[in-house]
C-alpha cells in the first residue's frame, strides 16, 4: 500500500461537479493485474468532458479522470508484466469509469497494457497521448485504404488541436501536402512550424447548401470536428479518397448526401483508439517510435501540473488549447 495524490472529481448534491487534488491509498483502486506508477499523463478532449460530468465518459463519482498513463510497474499479478517494466497505458476504460492518469498510480488489466516500445520515452508518448495515437491510427487507416502522397494535399481539421497538430506534423514527416483547417488565426505560425503547406479558415468548410459536390481536390480527410465541415472535406475529395472521421467538437451530426459516395467512390473511415484491440495499438505505438517518430514533439507540449489542470481542463472546453497537455506528476 502507498499513498498518492490524485486529482479528483466530485458530483455534489445540487449535481454540478467540483475539482480538487486529494490523497489517496492503492488499496483505493481497483483491483486489476497491474499497478503502475505514473509518470506522465496529458490532457484530452475527453478528460475534460470526464471532468465536467459527461455521462458518456463517466458515470461514477467521485472519479479521476486521465485516459492516458505511462510509467512503471510497481506490483504485477501478470508473470509476462514484470515489475520495472516501462508501459503505456491509453483508452478501454481507463479515466472513463477506472481511475485514470490523473493520479500518481493507477490499477489496471494486463490486458491494456502496452510495453513502452524501443525508441520511445514515457515522456515523448504521453506528450503523443490518445489524440497523437490517433492523429496516427487516421493515417495508418486511410493509408490502407490507398491514401499516398501522390494523391493530392490531406486535410486536417481543428489542426491547432492535440489529434490536428500530430496528424499535420505526421503527414508533413511523411511526405504529404498537409492543409490545415483552422478557427486560430493567431496559430498560423505554430502550424507552419509543423509543416502544414497551406492554413484555411474554418469558416470556409462551414458552408451547409445543398451543392451535392466540390472541386476535386484532397486526397485524404483527417477529421477531428464533424458536422459540416467534415461534409465539405467528403465533398472535396478526389475520385476514390477518404476521410477518416474521429472527433465531434464541432457537432456529432453530419449534414451529408450520399452524392460524394455514389458519384465519387469516396470512402468515410471510424476511428476508435479506445476499445481498438492492443495488439493493433501496439502496431501503431511501434510506427511512432520508429519511422513516424516526431522529431520536433517538445515543441508541442503545454506543460501541465496537477495545480495547473483545471484551468486547462476549461480551455480545452473552449476550443482554445494548442498542442498537447502534458501532466507531469511531482514524483
Ligand atoms: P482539442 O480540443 O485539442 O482540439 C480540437 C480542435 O478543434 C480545437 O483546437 C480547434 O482547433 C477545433 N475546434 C474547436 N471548437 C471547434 C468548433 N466549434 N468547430 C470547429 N472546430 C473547432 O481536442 P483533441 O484534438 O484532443 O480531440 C479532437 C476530437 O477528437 C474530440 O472530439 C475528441 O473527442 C476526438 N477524439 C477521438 C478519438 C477516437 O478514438 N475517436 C481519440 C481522441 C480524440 P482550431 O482552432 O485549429 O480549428
Amino acid at each position: 500500500m502507498a499513498r498518492f495524490t490524485a486529482f479528483e472529481v466530485t458530483k455534489e448534491e445540487d449535481g454540478s461537479f467540483s475539482r480538487a487534488i486529494i490523497e489517496r491509498d492503492t488499496s483505493e483502486l481497483p483491483e486489476g493485474d497491474v499497478l503502475i506508477r505514473v509518470a506522465y499523463s496529458s490532457l484530452n478532449y475527453k478528460d475534460a468532458l470526464s471532468a465536467t460530468g459527461n455521462p458518456g465518459v463517466t458515470r461514477n463519482y467521485p472519479h479521476t479522470p486521465g485516459i492516458d498513463a505511462a510509467g512503471v510497474v510497481a506490483e504485477s499479478n501478470d508473470s509476462s508484466i514484470a515489475v520495472g517494466t516501462e508501459v503505456i497505458v491509453i483508452g478501454f476504460d481507463l479515466g472513463m469509469n477506472t481511475a485514470g492518469g490523473y493520479g500518481e498510480f493507477i490499477s489496471v488489466p494486463s490486458g491494456w497494457i502496452t510495453p513502452l516500445p524501443t525508441g520511445l520515452s514515457a515522456r515523448e508518448a504521453m506528450i503523443l497521448g490518445t489524440a497523437g495515437f490517433t492523429a496516427a491510427l487516421c493515417i495508418h487507416k486511410l493509408e490502407g485504404a490507398g491514401m499516398t502522397t501522390s494523391g493530392g494535399p490531406v486535410l486536417v481539421t481543428g489542426a491547432t488541436g492535440g489529434v490536428g497538430s500530430v496528424a499535420v506534423r505526421l503527414l508533413s514527416q511523411a511526405g504529404y501536402e498537409a492543409h490545415a483547417v483552422t478557427g486560430k488565426s493567431s496559430e498560423h505560425e505554430f502550424l507552419r512550424k509543423l509543416g502544414a503547406a497551406e492554413i484555411h479558415d474554418r469558416s470556409e468548410f462551414a458552408d451547409e447548401s445543398s451543392r451535392p459536390l466540390l472541386r476535386e481536390t484532397w486526397g485524404g480527410v483527417v477529421d477531428t470536428v464533424g458536422g459540416a465541415i467534415l461534409f465539405n472535406g467528403i465533398k472535396g475529395l478526389k475520385y476514390g479518397q477518404s476521410a477518416a472521421a474521429c472527433g465531434l467538437v464541432s457537432s456529432p451530426m453530419i449534414p451529408a448526401s450520399v452524392f460524394p459516395f455514389i458519384l465519387r467512390h469516396v470512402n468515410l473511415l471510424g476511428i476508435d483508439s479506445v476499445e481498438l484491440p492492443l495488439d493493433q495499438k501496439n502496431v501503431i505505438w511501434s510506427k511512432l517510435a520508429s519511422a513516424w517518430k516526431i522529431d520536433i514533439l517538445e515543441d508541442l507540449v503545454a506543460p501541465l501540473t496537477l495545480e495547473t489542470l483545471s484551468d486547462a481542463i476549461d480551455r480545452i472546453l473552449a476550443g482554445e488549447m494548442v498542442g498537447r497537455g502534458l501532466l507531469q506528476h511531482a514524483s
